[in-house]
C-alpha cells in the first residue's frame, strides 16, 4: 500500500482503571516528518508511546507502513523498525558512545546468544557508524557519556533508538533540560534525522523547540486529540490555550 502512513493510529484507546488515559486517537506520521505530540501534565502522552511500542495494553489499530502491529511484542515493534526513548533515558556511564550505541542492537534471549557465539558475529559496526553520522556524533564515538555537552548525551539517547534499521521514532522529551541555545541545536539534529527519511515523533514541554521544528502537531487533553494542524494553526487555537491555560 503505497499510499499508507509510515505510523497510523485508529481509535487507539488505553483504560488504567477508571482513567481512561488515551480516547480514540488517531495520529498518523509520515516518513520524513516530524510531529510533535503535545498537551498539559497527565494529559496522556507518555501513554501513546507505551501503547503504539507495546508497552502497555490497548485496544484500537497501530499501522506500521499499513501492517497491523497492535498484537506484537514491543521486541518485535522495535526489529520492525519502530523505535522508543524513555524519559528518564540514562545511559552507561562505563561504556563507550559507541557502545551505548551497540547494547540497543543487541538481541535478547538465549537462541540469539547462542547464535550470537557460534557464528562469532561482532556488534554491526556499520549501523552504529550510520546513527552516530546522522545525529553529527561521528567524531565523539569512543568517549563516555560524561565527556559530553548536554546536548551531546541526549542525542546520544536518540542515537541509540535509530540503531537497527529504524523507521520510525518516538522521543519522550529528549530534549529535557536543555537551554534555548543547546534546545535550537537539538531542533536542528532532529531535521537531519527526518531529512534521512525516519519519521519522528516529538514529545516535548518546551514549545518553541515544537513550534520550531515539527511540521505537525497533535493536542491531547485528558486523552483525546482535541486539536491538530500546523504549528501556526496550533498557537492560535482557543482550545489548545484553554487547555493549557485553564478555560475561564
Ligand atoms: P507528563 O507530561 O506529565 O509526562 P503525560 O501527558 O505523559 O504527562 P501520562 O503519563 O501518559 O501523561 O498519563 C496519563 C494519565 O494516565 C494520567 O492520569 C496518569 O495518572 C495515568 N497513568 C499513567 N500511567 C499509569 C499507570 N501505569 N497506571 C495507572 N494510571 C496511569
Amino acid at each position: 500500500e503505497s499510499s499508507s502512513s509510515l505510523l497510523e493510529t485508529r481509535r487507539l484507546s488505553v483504560r488504567y482503571g477508571g482513567v481512561v488515559a488515551n480516547d480514540d486517537v488517531a495520529l498518523t506520521v509520515e516518513a520524513g516528518e516530524i510531529v510533535g505530540l503535545i498537551g498539559p501534565n497527565g494529559a496522556g502522552k507518555t501513554t501513546f508511546v507505551d501503547a503504539v511500542t507495546g508497552f502497555t495494553r490497548s485496544t484500537g489499530e497501530v499501522r506500521l507502513a499499513g501492517q497491523r502491529i497492535d498484537g506484537y511484542s514491543s521486541h518485535r515493534r522495535r526489529s520492525g523498525g519502530m523505535a522508543r526513548t524513555w524519559q528518564a533515558g540514562e545511559l552507561f556511564g562505563d561504556l563507550t558512545v559507541a557502545q551505548n550505541l551497540a547494547v540497543a542492537l543487541q538481541r535478547p534471549g538465549i537462541r540469539a546468544l547462542l547464535a550470537d557465539i557460534i557464528t562469532g558475529s561482532a556488534p554491526p559496526v556499520e549501523a552504529i557508524d550510520t546513527a552516530l553520522e546522522m545525529v553529527g556524533l561521528a567524531d565523539v564515538a569512543d568517549r563516555r557519556p560524561s565527556e559530553l555537552a548536554l546536548g551531546q548525551q541526549k542525542m546520544v539517547g536518540v542515537a541509540r533508538a535509530l540503531v537497527g534499521g529504524t523507521r520510525v521514532v518516538l522521543l519522550d522529551e529528549p530534549a529535557a533540560g536543555l537551554d534555548t541555545h543547546e534546545s535550537q541545536h537539538f531542533g536542528e539534529e532532529l531535521r537531519r534525522i527526518a531529512a534521512a527519511g525516519i519519521g519522528v515523533l516529538l514529545i516535548d514541554h518546551d514549545m518553541s523547540l515544537v513550534l520550531d521544528v515539527c511540521d505537525r502537531l497533535y493536542v491531547l487533553d485528558f486523552g483525546k486529540v482535541i486539536a491538530t494542524g500546523k504549528p501556526q494553526q496550533i498557537r492560535d487555537d482557543p482550545r489548545v490555550v484553554a487547555a493549557y491555560l485553564g478555560s475561564p
